[in-house]
């Protein structure tokens, strides 16, 4: 009897071991595929589906964290607060230890490529121009051209205010895009940083992945002679060897964009000119425009460009453009 319970008891033992060696298995196998996300830019979708034709479940802040469960190309399935939804890939990054899904982590100091807002109407993708720093590393000035330029340069500067033109493009870019969430337009931005490393044919990419319908660059000038001021506004020729099926509307759009921005800010309208040497342009899927704000090398233009107040009026200045050009 002893030597039987005996027996029973040790193979109990080694049942249990079995079963413990299984659970920490499929545990671990489980806890494998999940893991802890967290949204890296402003308003992150989170879908019903994965695909840009799946409902808005709603729109989260930068730093939410979530649970990721699975991936399949550029869709990542995702658990918030209990829901199962989807999210695209290029919005989450891995969060750091600690902290629950559903809650807001401390905010990324880094904002990655790409940032959107919803409302459902008109798709806009904004492109500040430019970044904290530039990179001299090369890309196609458009597909498949033997021609490599910089990936994305440093940008001019504000001779009297100091301000950068980085600075500069996301200011306005950030006013632009509240500006025409409030008009109701979707809008996409691609970047809502300094701190990023985003080409101009990857900026032109981006906007073509999300659906953009136009695409406004933001940008401003520099000249040696510092009399120069005024906006103007960049487009493709009807020559353009890559995008000549863009130059029409991409004129109307950067004629009225720039209309719009010269009325309500009173620059002096330098008028459409034609660029065919602009990678960010060159690799464009859908009607764009760079628009020119004004000579940061101007006096009297860079100390208006550097002032939020006038800052507000440069976007509702584009957004009437947009409008403008929408209204056709
Ligand atoms: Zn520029």
């Amino acid at each position: 009897m002893v030597t039987e319970n005996k027996n029973r008891v040790l193979t109990f033992a080694v049942f249990l071991m079995v079963i413990i060696a299984l659970f920490f298995c499929f545990g671990r196998v489980a806890y494998g595929a999940e893991k802890q996300m967290v949204t890296s830019g402003s308003n992150v979708r989170f879908r019903s589906d994965p695909s840009l034709d799946g409902n808005i479940i709603i729109n989260l802040p930068a730093g939410t964290l979530l649970t990721e469960t699975g991936r399949s190309g550029e869709w990542a399935s995702v658990n918030y607060n209990g829901q199962s939804g989807y999210v695209n890939t290029q919005f989450i990054k891995e969060a750091p230890a600690g902290g629950s899904e559903g809650t807001t982590a401390a905010a990324p100091d880094t904002v990655p490529a790409a940032a959107f807002s919803a409302t459902g109407g008109h798709i806009v993708c904004i492109d500040p121009g430019h970044q904290g720093k530039g990179d001299n590393t090369k890309e196609p000035n458009g597909p498949g051209s033997p021609v490599m330029k910089a990936r994305v340069a440093g940008g001019t500067h504000g001779t009297t205010s100091g301000l950068k033109e980085y600075e500069l493009t996301l200011a306005v870019g950030q006013l632009l895009k509240n500006e025409l969430i409030s008009r109701g337009y979707t809008v996409y931005m691609t970047r809502e940083s300094h701190d990023v490393n985003i080409s101009n044919m990857e900026r032109a990419q981006y906007a073509s992945r999300v659906g953009a319908e136009v695409s406004v660059r933001l940008h401003a000038n520099g000249a040696s002679n510092s009399g120069t001021n005024g906006a103007l506004a960049l487009a493709p020729s009807a020559s353009n060897p890559y995008v000549a099926n863009l130059a029409a509307p991409s004129q109307n759009l950067s004629s009225k964009v720039l209309s719009g921005y010269c009325a309500a800010t009173g620059f002096a309208n330098k008028g459409v000119q034609a660029n065919d040497t602009m990678t960010g342009i060159n690799w464009c899927t859908m009607p764009v425009t760079i628009i020119e704000m004004g000579f940061m090398t101007n006096p009297g233009d860079d100390a208006n460009m550097a002032n939020p107040a006038f800052q507000a009026k440069m976007a509702k200045g584009i957004a009437d453009g947009i409008d403008a050009y929408f209204a056709k």
